[in-house]
């Protein structure tokens, strides 16, 4: 069955293109055509159909939630709230990064339980097996992880992020620089690392990155291509080893683009502010405009606890120079696993950093919304104030949670409301019924 990219390719506007247009307000034809010049990827499964959302040039930036077990805490029910929670909360994908307990069942369960997109990190099931099977992660052979990926495919996953990009040489420029202030920080990563030294060998992933591509067409999942050097610190930013991968990451999605194969491209991790914009325009650059899914970034690291504000400040920027999809960062980042609540926070910082980056993406069509809020707030409208918020039921709860005597106003400034001495002043002599 072809790809949505080979699809789009033949003139084709498939019923994804079609969502995809509608949920965008956009022409399917212009929906198409950048389906088929790779620059926008629609996650998908030829046997799960889910809901289709458009990741690239011209889409709303989308948010990526990430939740999962961990070796420590394996709870079902858990993950599967976390998953629910996300998509209420608005997450546009999920990717389900389980690492502990049984990782068929949680991947199923999870698919079961939305109907976002679903991605994962296939290396993470891959060394887990190989440990449990051989005693030693390193011991997995290429089958192994070649059947594992596929049998995830037909499971229904939308995207899969690998590790293509990590080969003998990047490692060597690791080698070179001496090492790094944050070390490696992806799992999958790292594994990989791991493996490539102990076993003296190119990564399978990029020397069969055909095999790679082949697998996931089969079933038209989007291969984001994993960025397992990214930085971990932000003084790491841009090093060589990071900027390496990501030269050959963009060299893989040209190739994988010409194979028929939906690519998106992935970027780190943490970042001081001052390099998001040039971060992006080098990867635009140099992957011929593949869509790019940002990890925030954080832009600092000395704020443990409140990685969603650190992130969502990253990640604001980067919508903003156009990365395409970004990933989610909860305030357990670097201390715990994410319980519930940590998801909804996560989903709702990264959905105002999406908001704000997609104001300045798109001036002409991503302001109104906010010149309807200001004139409601001007107006003390309180009901169209919750109709225009984000988070309508976030906004009301804390407005209930303290009435004020006066139900125009709010007990923030109570008897001396500012709008609504303003309003009285100024009702006739300047506003009119203009504005
Ligand atoms: S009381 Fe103060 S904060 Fe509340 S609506 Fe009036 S001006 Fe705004």
């Amino acid at each position: 069955m072809a790809t949505q990219i080979e699809l789009a390719r033949q003139g084709i506007i498939t019923a994804q293109v079609q969502a995809v247009a509608k949920n965008e307000s956009l022409t399917e034809e212009f929906v198409r055509q950048m389906v088929a010049e790779g620059k926008v990827v629609i996650p998908n499964n030829t046997i799960r159909n889910p809901l289709s959302a458009g990741i690239g040039k011209g889409m709303r930036t989308k948010v990526n939630a990430s939740i999962g077990t961990s070796s420590d805490i394996v709870d079902y029910d858990a993950e599967i709230r976390k998953a629910k929670a996300a998509q209420a909360a608005g997450a546009d994908t999920l990717m389900e990064l389980s690492v502990g307990g049984d990782l068929d069942r949680v991947r199923r369960e999870i698919i079961e339980a939305v109907d976002l997109p679903v991605g994962n990190v296939p290396l993470y099931q891959a060394f887990c097996e190989a440990a449990r099977k051989y005693g030693d992660p390193n011991k997995l052979d290429d089958e192994m992880l070649f059947d594992i990926i596929e049998k995830q495919c037909a499971d229904g996953m939308a995207f899969m992020a690998i590790h293509c990009g990590i080969n003998l040489y990047t490692i060597e420029r690791l080698r070179k620089q001496g090492y790094r202030y944050g070390g490696l920080v992806s799992k999958g990563g790292v594994s990989m690392v791991a493996w490539m030294m102990k076993n003296g060998r190119e990564n399978p992933l990029y020397e069969q990155f055909d095999r790679v591509c082949a697998i996931l067409k089969k079933y038209d999942v989007v291969l984001s291509l994993g960025n397992g050097l990214r930085a971990g610190a932000i003084h790491d930013s841009h090093d060589r080893a990071m900027v390496q991968e990501l030269l050959i990451n963009c060299e893989l999605a040209d190739l994988g683009r010409e194979m028929g194969c939906q690519m998106l491209v992935e970027g780190p991790g943490h970042m001081p502010l001052d390099e998001v914009e040039s971060n992006i325009r080098l990867q635009k650059r140099m992957s011929g405009d593949a869509p790019y899914y940002m990890l925030g970034p954080i832009t600092t690291d000395v704020a443990p606890g409140y990685d969603h504000i650190t992130a969502a400040i990253g990640s604001a920027q980067s919508s903003r120079y156009g990365a395409d999809l970004i990933c989610y960062i909860t305030p357990a980042e670097h201390l715990a696993l994410p319980n519930e609540q940590d998801v909804i926070d996560g989903v709702k910082a990264a959905k105002i950093a999406a908001y704000i980056g997609d104001m300045n993406k798109y001036p002409e069509r991503g302001r109104q919304r906010d010149k309807e809020m200001s004139k409601a707030r001007r107006d003390l409208d309180w009901e169209k104030q919750f109709e225009l918020a984000l988070f309508p039921d976030d906004a009301r709860a804390i407005r209930a949670s303290r009435t004020p005597e006066d139900e125009d106003t709010c007990t923030m400034c109570g008897d001396f409301c500012a709008s609504r001495g303003a309003g009285e002043l100024f009702k006739k002599d300047l506003r009119g019924d203009k504005i």
